[in-house]
């Protein structure tokens, strides 16, 4: 990764947002706790979050599958984001592709009102399709950084989410007992 590209220092007179991005497995949580302590360790004020239904590992830390950690407040949903925010310069939001609709507004917004956003989740479904909101990130988003894993059957870059059990679920909360990572090559859809 491009260290340059990422940000360091606090917006003036703006905020922004940044999103990372990719497949399970190929380390997003563990970049944005990475993005995180450099804020803290710089004493601005961070807020990080984390939609309910994520509740591996941890109820209120967000957790990186290499068990770094940072406590969390942890959301039903996104209303009550705005009024958590109202003194952190910095948001963290983790699986981001499991809050409402609502999430790229409030996001959005608390940019416009000069914080730094960052924004972490996955950007493909099991079926490799998009996964919203990632794509209308994409689209909003200052800084991008796309995370790859490496395939778990040939060793390629690997940006895709293999699901290794025939559930039809869109979602289906679980890490290495259910998904791997896969390359372009390797990854199929289950049942097809
Ligand atoms: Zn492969």
């Amino acid at each position: 990764m491009m260290e340059s590209s990422i940000p360091h220092l606090l917006p003036k007179d703006t905020g922004w947002i940044e999103v990372i991005t990719g497949c399970m497995f190929s380390g997003k949580t563990e970049e944005l706790i990475r993005r995180l302590r450099r804020a803290q360790i710089a004493k601005q004020k961070v807020l990080i979050i984390k939609p309910a239904i994520d509740n591996r590992f941890s109820e209120n830390n967000i957790v990186s599958h290499n068990t770094q950690s940072l406590p969390s407040v942890v959301l039903e949903n996104s209303k009550a984001i705005n009024e958590l925010a109202r003194d952190a310069h910095v948001i963290g939001i983790d699986e981001v592709q499991f809050f409402d609709a609502d999430i790229l507004r409030i996001c959005k917004e608390l940019a416009a009102a000069g914080k730094r956003v960052i924004v972490a989740g996955l950007d493909q479904d099991y079926t490799g399709k998009p996964f919203e909101p990632l794509p209308q990130f994409l689209c909003e988003a200052e800084y991008i950084t796309k995370t790859l894993a490496i395939c778990m059957v040939c060793g390629n870059p690997a940006d895709r989410t293999q699901r290794t059990t025939v559930s039809k679920e869109k979602v289906l909360v679980g890490a290495s007992d259910f998904y791997e990572a896969r390359c372009r090559k390797c990854h199929y859809i289950p049942g097809e």
